[in-house]
């Protein structure tokens, strides 16, 4: 699942491709990931503006003109898929003599079948579809657990207000993070995960943090000590800012051209990364189950 990182380069590219860009046409393929009647959908979403992309959590937030949101939420396999007219033009079944709209066009309303033959390097089959003022498109691909919901500013804090603290807040420090663990009680990973406490935060970064600041995932918090929950809150920062660097997990791309997408992957030190030897001392990583998720961790290394 997307976490803090992969979202935030989402975000990244989408101010630099779409940011400032009007949504000309729209086509839902798939109705339920919209929280409108599709026609309904359709009718208030074409014509805006996006003028600007925020992040919040693992939420992605499209800023549109009207004073309403798109509130998106990529849940486990949802990925965004964005191409220009270039790219079109290169599409298999174009003909060089329409125009780029044109062209732009017949993509946005073609079915998912058609998608998935003409669009080289699709993440996945596609659920709705925008077809932008320049001739560009963005595809919305997977949202089979994921949604793209159209909303008021009441209704958008409404939703965002039942997260907790996100690790890039500049508001949200070592201190914060300390004070949010006082008197809890249970196992510390299951607690890093839920985001209520903290927000963006899913099993992949859960494991490298703990990993590095020398924590087992199945710790009790109540034994964690002050020294060690700084030391954890430095850890997830860290961890989460080099993957945004360096291009986080996702194995999808964001374009044809991104080459950035991905490049986090080999330098996980624990996760997904079960009986490879640990990178630090080399005993071999192990995995357990740890509040439903798979944990993995060096035995050597974190206590
Ligand atoms: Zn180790």
């Amino acid at each position: 699942m997307p976490e803090i990182p992969e979202m935030e380069i989402y975000k990244d590219y989408l101010n630099r491709c779409v940011k400032g860009k009007r949504i000309d046409e729209v086509n839902v393929l798939r109705a339920k990931s919209v929280n409108l009647e599709s026609t309904d959908f359709c009718q208030v979403v074409i014509g805006r503006l996006i003028t600007e992309i925020m992040r919040r959590g693992k939420y992605l937030v499209f800023q549109l003109d009207d004073g309403h949101y798109l509130l998106t939420h990529m849940m486990l396999n949802g990925r965004l898929f964005y191409v220009t007219t270039e790219n079109l033009e290169t599409l298999q079944g174009s003909t060089s003599n329409q125009s780029p709209k044109a062209l732009m066009s017949e993509i946005v309303h073609s079915n998912a079948e058609d998608l998935r033959q003409r669009i080289k390097g699709l993440p996945g089959k596609v659920s709705i579809v925008f077809g932008l003022s320049d001739g560009s498109v963005l595809l919305f691909c997977r949202l089979t657990l994921g949604y793209l919901h159209y909303l008021g500013q009441d209704q958008l804090e409404t939703k965002l207000r039942e997260l907790g603290s996100d690790p890039l807040d500049p508001n949200f420090n070592a201190q914060g993070f300390s004070q949010l663990l006082e008197g809890k009680k249970g196992m510390i990973k299951p607690w890093l995960m839920n985001p209520k406490n903290i927000a963006g935060v899913g099993n992949a970064y859960s494991n490298e943090a703990l990993f590095r600041a020398g924590i087992l995932p199945t710790r009790s918090i109540s034994g964690i000590s002050l020294t060690d929950k700084m030391n954890l809150y430095n850890s997830l920062v860290t961890v989460v800012q080099e993957s945004i660097r360096l291009g986080g997990d996702m194995e999808e791309p964001f374009a044809p051209w991104d080459d950035f997408t991905g490049g986090y992957n080999p330098f996980f030190g624990v996760y997904d990364r079960v009986d490879k030897p640990c990178p630090v001392c080399h005993e071999l990583i192990q995995t357990s189950v740890v509040g439903g998720r798979n944990a993995f961790f060096c035995s050597h290394c974190q206590k």
